[in-house]
């Protein structure tokens, strides 16, 4: 079964139609999500994230459902999103954290809020720091770090608490050519267990990333497949 899937999934701001009835699924592994400006893509990763309730259809993430809720259930639904969101990790498009937090307590702090307990989290940071190419930079604080390293730190915090999905928003976006490639091969190199959905309108990002890609444009999924045939399309 697939690691995600998305059925029927609307969502509206006001009189847009952001998501017009989207179904996909995901496979474990990195998919590329992509599409022109305003095709729906940041709508679908903050619905996944949980960032926003679900309006209309459903989505299962490695077994949990979630879908829209009527207002009168909303604190079951609150204790179900909670522990969804446990098994999620996003990079928002403009990650920001506290200037003075060092990387280890940013770290600490993300795994915190999700809930994420462990005697031996200090040995998972180290461990983490490892896997984004920033071993031994624990206890540099972010306003120290270029914007490469704090996007890495941006990754390890999606992944401090070993979720099942990662949903990285533009990771690459602002970076120089040589960051982008460090950044890919960060990304490349997370466990593959993992469900890994990358929005991109970076072209090169795609084949250099990705195995799977999923186009949006005006709300609705124009491909889904493999790369090699996106490319062979374009
Ligand atoms: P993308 O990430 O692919 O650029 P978005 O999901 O941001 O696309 O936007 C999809 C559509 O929803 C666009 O028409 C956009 O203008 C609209 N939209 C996005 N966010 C909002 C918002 N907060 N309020 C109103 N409209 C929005
Ligand atoms: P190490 O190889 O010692 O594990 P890392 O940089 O990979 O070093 O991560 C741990 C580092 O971060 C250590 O130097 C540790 O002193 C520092 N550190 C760990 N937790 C915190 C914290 N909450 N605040 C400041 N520094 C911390």
């Amino acid at each position: 079964m697939d690691a995600v899937q998305i059925s029927e999934l609307s969502h509206r701001y006001g009189r847009t139609v952001a998501l017009n009835g989207i179904s996909v699924t995901v496979p474990r592994g990195v998919t590329a999500l992509l599409g022109p400006n305003g095709a729906g893509k940041s709508t679908l990763l903050n619905l996944l994230s949980t960032a926003y309730p679900i309006q209309d259809g459903e989505v299962v993430v490695h077994g949990f459902r979630m879908t829209a809720t009527p207002r009168l259930l909303s604190w079951q639904a609150a204790r179900k999103t909670a522990r969804l969101r446990r098994r999620i990790g996003l990079l928002p498009q403009n990650f920001t954290f506290h200037p003075r937090f060092t990387v280890a307590e940013t770290l600490e702090y993300a795994a915190w809020l999700r809930k994420y307990r462990r005697p031996d989290l200090r040995a998972r940071i180290h461990e983490v720091l490892e896997l984004v190419d920033l071993a031994g930079t624990g206890a540099r604080r972010l306003r120290e770090l270029s914007g490469g390293m704090l996007r890495r730190v941006g990754i390890a915090q999606a992944i401090v608490h070993e979720p099942d999905l990662i949903l990285l928003d533009e990771p690459a976006n602002g970076l120089d050519p040589e960051q982008r490639v460090r950044l890919r091969q960060v990304i490349k190199a997370l466990p593959d267990t993992m469900t890994v959905l990358v929005s991109t309108h970076l072209v090169e990002d795609v084949a250099a990333l990705a195995a799977r890609a999923v186009v949006l444009k005006d709300g609705r999924v124009i491909f889904t497949g493999e790369v090699p045939e996106l490319v062979a399309l374009a």
